[in-house]
């Protein structure tokens, strides 16, 4: 019976204290991603007696937290990355945000964090987002940056779970991925360098939840390669076989001496694709399972729907041609390991028609070129920057997002 009167977290009764010095709108050109703070914050907190107290909006100010807190010390940090955008009628309207709601529940649990209610953070989330409206610029390729973020707030230095916790959610004016021209005309594809000496995931590891303890370790290879000229890191994993393995430690050789197979996790902070050509003529959209390893990428998931939706025959009521792309030409989603052997060898064959990344911040972002070892594998170039697939996801998700396609995916405030 303990713990069975802890208030779950109630949207109902939340409190609202409007700030009665609203700040300037800056100019839309001018933001810088994360950096403008609006208004208003939503805050509630945990306690492990008697559960979720009252939400709160009020005006955005810091935080105030013990110095033992659980979250400074053993990183029960999680949080959410979503959108909202204008829709036809001037209301907002968020993209698929049951998919944020169930992916925060998911790393609440992998922290042993308090787990607030899915449909209460939503209608929370909603509401922050109608009272901060009037920061959602207008302009194409521009929204309200939504963080939704959950920390442990145990005040001692007890190396246990914390049942203290703060919920809150900031967020933030922000422009388009690429600035020089808009998101559909002109990018420059971006370079990866492949990462052969630190991994970000492994199996049994952290790689499939949004917690802050898998980006702190990022940091520090990302620097290095932007030193050597890249922008972000091709995340990699040895794919060795456990069956491999056992034969290779019978035989009492050394661990690996075969060389192993480097599978490609994730593109920076972003979903991996590569788009293959097959020999019937179709095209493969191929990007890595959810094997654990991997984040559950809202936008990943929606390139597999929208390429799903454009095999299916016209008369189905889920069909939507990808623009640009001709309706007999099939785009098979494919989840499967991939490797950068892969990569390197079908690229050389010229079977590769681009590879991009897909997330939040860009949509979709193409990748030019990858470091691997001591060479640049180089992809295909393409008027805009943009391949085929990519600039037809890109489109057709756009027109979603701002409610210029009707879809169940855009959900209104
Ligand atoms: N992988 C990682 C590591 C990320 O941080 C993100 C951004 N949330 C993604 C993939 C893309 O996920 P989403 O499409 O939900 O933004």
């Amino acid at each position: 019976q303990k713990g069975a009167r802890r208030a779950p977290l109630d949207a109902t009764k939340l409190e609202i204290t409007l700030s009665t010095a609203l700040k300037e709108l800056p100019k839309p050109t001018e933001l810088v991603f994360g950096e403008t703070k609006t208004d208003h914050m939503l805050v509630a907190e945990h306690d492990p007696v008697t559960g979720w107290g009252s939400p709160k909006i009020k005006p955005y100010a810091p935080l105030e937290l013990d110095p033992a807190s659980h979250c400074l010390h053993y990183s029960t940090n999680l949080f959410e990355g979503m959108k909202a955008y204008v829709g036809p009628d001037g209301e907002p309207l968020l993209f698929r945000p049951d998919l944020n709601m169930t992916r925060m529940t998911r790393s609440a649990k992998r922290l042993a964090l308090p787990v607030p209610d899915p449909g209460a953070l939503l209608a929370l989330i909603k509401k922050l987002v109608s009272i901060e409206r009037r920061w959602i610029p207008t302009e194409s390729g521009y929204s309200l940056y939504i963080r939704p973020t959950l920390i442990g707030t145990r005040p001692t230095m007890g190396v246990v779970p914390s049942a203290h916790a703060m919920l809150f959610i900031i967020v933030s004016p922000t422009g388009p991925f690429f600035k020089t021209s808009g998101p559909t005309v002109g990018v420059k594809p971006i370079s990866l360098f492949a990462a052969y000496d630190f991994v970000r995931s492994w199996p049994g590891g952290t790689g499939e939840v949004k917690i802050g303890g898998n980006y702190a370790p990022c940091f520090m290879p990302q620097t290095q390669a932007a030193e050597k000229g890249y922008q972000q890191i091709l995340w990699l994993l040895e794919d060795v076989e456990p069956k491999e393995r056992d034969t290779v430690a019978a035989n009492g050789e050394a661990p690996h001496a075969k060389s192993p197979e480097m599978r490609i996790t994730e593109a920076g902070q972003m979903n991996f694709f590569a788009v293959m050509k097959r020999e019937d003529g179709d095209l493969d959209l191929v990007t890595p399972p959810l094997d654990g390893t991997v984040l559950p990428g809202v936008t990943r998931q929606s390139c597999l729907d929208l390429a799903r939706f454009h095999n299916l025959p016209p008369e189905d009521p889920l069909y939507a041609c990808l623009p640009g792309i001709p309706a007999n030409t099939r785009v098979h989603p494919v989840e499967r390991v991939v490797t950068i052997e892969e990569v390197l060898g079908r690229n050389k064959d010229n079977a590769i028609i681009e590879v991009f990344g897909a997330g939040t911040a860009a949509v979709v972002c193409p990748i030019g070129r990858i470091g691997y070892r001591h060479s640049d594998i180089c992809f295909p170039v393409h008027p805009g920057g943009y391949g085929p697939v990519s600039r037809a996801l890109l489109n057709a998700l756009e027109d979603i997002f701002v409610g210029k396609t009707r879809s169940e995916w855009s959900v209104r405030c």
